[in-house]
């Protein structure tokens, strides 16, 4: 697949999958007090104004977490392999904030840059789902790298 680069005039939207959405809603009651996370797979409309994110992967092995921080171990290449035929691809990230908010820490913000500009990504515009808990319920923060920096972006409405 060419690499998306978005028009930066068309703000791009992003439609959460409810296969996604309830992977992440699980891994994030699963790990608790700990943060969690993982990589987003899915496709790209053909105008590139909107991503499909259909799977949200847990954890490779390796990964750590505490309960501020989520570090992720390299080692889901194979899995995203396995993917391509069925055209799906890498869109970005995702991890929780147990005790935070949907906002992406200085930290996250540099990792994502990182990955924008990574060609073995091949994703200049990678998404980042923060899932973020307040009491007992989880809210979803929605962030796109545009021009190196993220902001945030719209949710298209969620596939039944
Ligand atoms: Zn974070």
């Amino acid at each position: 697949m060419a690499p998306l680069n978005l028009d930066k005039n068309t703000f791009p939207q992003v439609k959460i999958g409810e296969m996604a959405l309830t992977a992440m809603l699980s891994l994030c009651e699963q790990a608790a007090h700990l943060e969690t996370g993982g990589i987003l797979v899915g496709s790209y409309s053909a105008d590139g104004a909107l991503a499909h994110v259909n799977e949200a992967l847990g954890p490779p092995p390796g990964s750590q977490s505490t309960p501020t921080e989520f570090t992720r171990n390299t080692g889901l290449s194979k899995a995203l392999q396995r993917r391509w035929p069925e055209q799906q691809y890498y869109l970005g990230e995702w991890h929780s904030h147990p005790r935070g908010r949907t906002s992406p820490s200085r930290q996250d913000r540099r990792q994502m840059a990182k990955i924008g500009n990574d060609a073995s990504y091949c994703c200049p515009n990678p998404i980042l789902i923060i899932m973020a808990r307040s009491r007992d319920d989880w809210t979803l923060g929605l962030w796109v790298l545009i021009d190196g920096k993220l902001r945030r972006a719209k949710e298209a409405t969620c596939d039944a």
